[in-house]
């Protein structure tokens, strides 16, 4: 996947957010999601920076998905004891979404699922690297179609979504608000306020 992570990991999050029923916790939500959706390929700056593309990024603990899990359990009691029951729902997100990307990774490429009983990748299919330059490869294979209606999908619900828009317009004018308070904006937040 290229392009698609990140709508994926905003239409789940909106998912999850629908079935908890949370509003006041709205944007954490989408951004704990969407942040997930895309944290495995935080490893791309190891791979460029420190490993010199030694080994294939899929390789590394980020994409392995035996390790998010164990990740997730040993956190989930502190995050409890700290964060209380919001903290657990937005953990259990961030572990949902950040298997969803390498679920979504295994479609065109291959991830080590079975890791440590069996270190083969599984995937379905797999991209051949036919350009030279690596982003054609993805551009111009079958599969970027799937990418696109993600993505589009994405975008069209987001616009559609009153409440979220709304939601982000409160929280740009509740800090422009702490940086330079004004009547103006004031009326502004009242009107949203009423609007929700
Ligand atoms: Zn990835």
């Amino acid at each position: 996947m290229f392009i698609a992570h990140m709508p994926a990991g905003f239409l789940l999050a909106r998912r999850f957010l629908r079935s908890e029923r949370d509003n006041a916790n709205y944007l954490k939500y989408l951004l704990v999601g969407m942040i997930a959706s895309i944290a495995p390929d935080f490893d791309l700056a190891y791979f460029y920076l420190i490993d010199g593309r030694q080994h294939p990024h899929h390789s590394y603990w980020t994409h392995i998905p035996i390790y998010w899990v164990a990740i997730y359990a040993i956190l989930v009691y502190p995050v409890y004891r700290f964060f209380d029951r919001i903290g657990v729902k937005l953990l259990s997100l961030f572990l949902i979404c950040g298997l969803l990307h390498m679920s979504l990774d295994s479609i065109a490429s291959g991830i080590k699922w079975l890791y440590p009983f069996n270190t083969q990748y599984h995937g379905i299919w797999r991209i051949p690297a036919v350009h030279e330059w690596w982003v054609a490869n993805y551009l111009f294979h079958w599969t970027f179609l799937l990418e696109l209606l993600i993505t589009v999908t994405a975008a069209f619900t987001f616009l559609r979504d009153r409440r979220l828009l709304n939601d982000i317009r409160y929280q740009l004018l509740v800090w422009i608000y702490q940086l330079r308070p004004s009547i103006r904006l004031l009326r502004g937040l009242a009107k949203i306020n009423r609007d929700t």
